[in-house]
């Protein structure tokens, strides 16, 4: 069965109470918009969104995947891509006054892009009302359009290109079916290929059962690729039908893997139980920005 090791007392989510996560919430229901804050029950959701750091998920609800660690609908989207979203993710951007803000989506097999046009849309509405904000998007793999999907979103210059390799290699089939850890490690490299002013950046999770021999591995490959940014948190199971939890990672050993991670040459790297992609997304930018 999918039971669960007890969970460790450091990982301890605070109930979001605060002026500020409501704020945030009002923002993102008057705009209508998704976030995978919500949607995959972000743990760190009550600190994030009382500083209005909210990550948009565009695109819709339902995914065309079906990752077995991730919360979010899957099967066929309902809808066509909404036209005026791009435009909706302006202004909460825009009336939550970010300096940084992090975008991602589902993934929309069922587009022939795959969306690109639609990422691309929306990193220029964000950029035409916050021309001062930095925006990292987080894209899925295109792993069924043409090269001219990467193209597309690249060419509308985020700052920070972010795509998840999520795992291990090894264990790509039972945790992320129908993506291929080569195809995405590949996309990487071709952004920077396609700009090397842009950031790349990746990020997995631990606790799913990989060993700590592949995760170093995983950083080689990555920087093998010109990878910046890593990101490496612990798996929490959103609920019984998910992949187990195969053990929970401690804080010392996700301290060596941020060492190792910087020796191996990152410019940044966030390795920490409560580590998400998006977690203190801007604040690691501005900071590097400014050394
Ligand atoms: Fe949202 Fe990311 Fe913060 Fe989680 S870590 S609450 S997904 S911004
Ligand atoms: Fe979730 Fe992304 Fe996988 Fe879709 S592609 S199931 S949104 S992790």
């Amino acid at each position: 069965d999918n039971a669960q090791p007890k969970k460790p007392d450091w990982i301890r989510v605070k109930a979001p109470t605060s002026d500020g996560y409501k704020k945030t919430r009002d923002i993102m229901r008057d705009n209508k918009l998704v976030t995978v804050c919500e949607e995959a029950g972000c743990p760190n959701v009550g600190e994030c969104w009382s500083q209005g750091h909210a990550t948009m998920m565009i695109m819709g609800e339902v995914c065309t995947r079906a990752c077995t660690f991730c919360n979010i609908a899957t099967g066929k989207p309902p809808e066509d891509l909404d036209v005026f979203e791009p435009g909706r993710v302006a202004s909460a951007v825009k009336k939550l006054g970010l300096n940084h803000v992090v975008v991602t989506s589902v993934d929309r097999d069922d587009v022939k892009d795959g969306g690109a046009e639609h990422f691309a849309q929306t990193i220029r509405a964000i950029r035409k009302q916050s021309p001062n904000t930095t925006i990292e998007i987080l894209t899925p793999d295109f792993i069924r359009c043409d090269d001219s999907a990467l193209e597309t979103v690249v060419a509308a210059r985020p700052d920070v290109f972010n795509h998840n390799l999520e795992t291990v290699p090894g264990l790509y089939p039972e945790v992320r079916p129908g993506a291929r850890y080569f195809h995405s490690l590949r996309l990487l490299q071709r952004v920077k290929e396609l700009d090397p002013s842009m950031f790349t950046k990746s990020g997995i999770m631990v606790g799913l059962g990989e060993d700590k021999q592949s995760v170093v591995q995983v950083m080689e490959d990555m920087r093998a690729a010109d990878i910046d940014f890593l990101t490496i948190g612990q798996y929490l199971q959103p609920t019984p039908k998910h992949h187990a939890v195969d053990r929970f990672v401690t804080p010392d050993e996700f301290a060596n893997y941020e060492k190792t991670a910087f020796n191996k040459g990152f410019l940044m790297v966030s390795a920490t139980p409560l580590t998400r992609s998006s977690y203190h997304a801007g604040d690691d930018f501005a900071r590097l920005r400014a050394a």
